[in-house]
């Protein structure tokens, strides 16, 4: 989408801290981090949302949350500690970037309730 930051970020047409990318999806460091670990994995479709999700992007899901972010958690040192993945979504989940992303957080103790 053209005016989306997150698929311009996927297109390289700006920048990001990339710490992988392969022909699905790409993860970059948050540029407001909250948490010693936080990056975002995005799809390279663009996808509003969790609610925009079609039978079509059962693969392209499972591809992230089964192949790259347990695999990211431990490249980036939070695996074996844990960590925290979160998908906001629309206005009250604190969704503010309207292209599905993935925060994965980790590097200290996460508190429960989230604020
Ligand atoms: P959310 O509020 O769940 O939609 O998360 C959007 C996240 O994107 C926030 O944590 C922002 O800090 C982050 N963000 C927005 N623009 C950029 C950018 N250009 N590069 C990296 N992170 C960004």
């Amino acid at each position: 989408m053209s005016d989306c930051i997150f698929c311009k970020i996927a297109a390289k047409e700006i920048p990001s801290s990339l710490v992988y990318e392969d022909d699905v999806c790409v993860a970059f460091k948050d540029l407001e981090p909250q948490a010693p670990v936080h990056v975002l994995v995005i799809p390279k479709k663009h996808v509003e949302s969790v609610l925009a999700l079609t039978e079509n992007d059962k693969a392209l899901v499972s591809h992230i949350l089964v192949d790259v972010i347990p695999k990211l958690a431990k490249s980036l040192g939070v695996a074996e500690k844990g960590f925290r993945v979160v998908a906001n979504t629309g206005a009250e989940g604190g969704q503010s970037v309207k292209h599905l992303h993935f925060h994965l957080l980790g590097g200290r103790s996460m508190q429960w309730p989230p604020g």
